[in-house]
């Protein structure tokens, strides 16, 4: 087991990784002074494989537990869903001091994660992620929110958990699509901070593909670090944080042109392919590290080419995106494997001729 540190004054927090920490979450929470009720938010896959065993856990530690459950999907992401939680929460007698439990993918921690942020203006948050992505990105940051309509994550707040639990055997009941689709952010936080952590995937991406315990423990933990470190420097996401925003300028512009079709991974491996290119264009990165970038993607599982979409569409979604100031576009570039750039002023019409194909 491995335990990060996430430095935030006194908003710091524990994040665990390892196997088999789901049924000593009970201890952990002892351990941070809880006591009485735990309320458990999960949803309908999830439950069905790991809420019992989670709530053993909590209820041999003297917690008296509630389960709420959600149904899954991004499309449940919704000020209705938090509605239904905060009636469910007030019926159960939720006091302040009682924990909420996020036990699953993104979906549900950016849910849950909403409605304790609110709820009486904030309930103890406690994530339990489920998903390679949740574990290795948005458990960390405290970012929450819920969507309203096409506008994903439009309404949120940033709301720090009290600890975060990521037990990686949950991982072995993953479909593999949602497995590659976490493997986006671990490249990508490679790529922009840790050239070792970059050659270490490229050597072991089998063994990741096959979630062997100790690589997936140390990917996962060395993969916290990386966020972490970025987070803990900036907290409110102001500067350095833009970083992270490496393959999510065109990832996401694509992820809108595919009507969502297209998984969040997805897009952000076609955008760090993009990204990439733009970088190399304009000089900065060499084309031998853009080409071993391309290939670790597509091991991954992942695309790393832009499908046949309509070109002026992408810009369209691009320009319209929360990343452009003053009309120019702000991207996180790389100047070579492991080390990125912010800018806020690339040529809108030469990243049009890259994205077009344009060499
Ligand atoms: P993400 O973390 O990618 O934002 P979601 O919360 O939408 O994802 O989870 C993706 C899908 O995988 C959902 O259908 C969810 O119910 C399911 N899921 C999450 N964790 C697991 C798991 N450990 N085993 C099986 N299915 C899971
Ligand atoms: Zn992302």
């Amino acid at each position: 087991m491995q335990k990060v540190k996430i430095e935030l004054g006194v908003n710091s927090y524990d994040i665990y990784v390892g196997s088999g920490l789901l049924p000593l979450a009970g201890l952990r929470l002892k351990e941070l002074g809880f006591i009485g009720r735990a309320v458990i938010i999960t949803d309908t896959n999830v439950k069905k494989h790991y809420a019992g065993i989670m709530e053993d856990g909590l209820t041999s530690a003297g917690y008296d537990v509630e389960i709420l459950e959600i149904p899954p999907g991004e499309q449940n992401k919704t000020l209705k869903t938090a509605a239904r939680l905060y009636d469910e929460l007030s019926r159960i007698n939720t006091e302040r001091i009682t924990p909420v439990l996020a036990l699953g993918g993104g979906v549900t921690g950016d849910l849950a994660g909403f409605v304790a942020a609110t709820y009486m203006r904030g309930v103890p948050y406690i994530q339990a992620p489920t998903t390679l992505l949740a574990m290795t990105d948005s458990s960390i940051g405290g970012k929450t929110a819920v969507d309203l309509g096409r506008l994903k994550n439009i309404i949120g707040a940033f709301y720090q958990p009290k600890l975060v639990v990521a037990d990686i055997n949950t991982l072995k009941t993953l479909p593999a699509a949602e497995l590659a689709n976490g493997m986006a952010e671990v490249i990508k936080h490679a790529a922009i901070m840790d050239k070792e952590f970059f050659v270490y995937l490229e050597s072991n991406m089998d063994k990741v593909l096959a979630l062997d315990a100790d690589v997936m423990e140390y990917v996962i933990a060395r993969n916290v670090r990386i966020k972490a470190g970025v987070v803990s420097k900036d907290e409110k996401e102001t500067g350095l944080r833009e970083i992270l925003n490496y393959g999510h300028t065109v990832g996401h512009a694509v992820e809108v042109v595919s009507n969502f079709k297209l998984k969040h991974g997805q897009a952000v491996a076609i955008g760090m392919a993009a990204e990439a290119k733009i970088s190399r264009r304009l000089g900065m990165l060499s084309a031998k590290d853009a080409d071993r970038l391309g290939k670790l993607i597509i091991r991954a599982g992942l695309p790393a080419r832009i499908p046949d979409f309509d070109v002026k569409k992408i810009m369209q979604a691009m320009t319209h995106d929360k990343k452009v100031r003053h009309g120019r576009l702000n991207f996180a570039l790389l100047k070579s494997l492991g080390e990125a750039f912010i800018t806020n002023d690339v040529d809108a019409a030469f990243v049009e001729e890259v994205i077009s194909g344009g060499e």
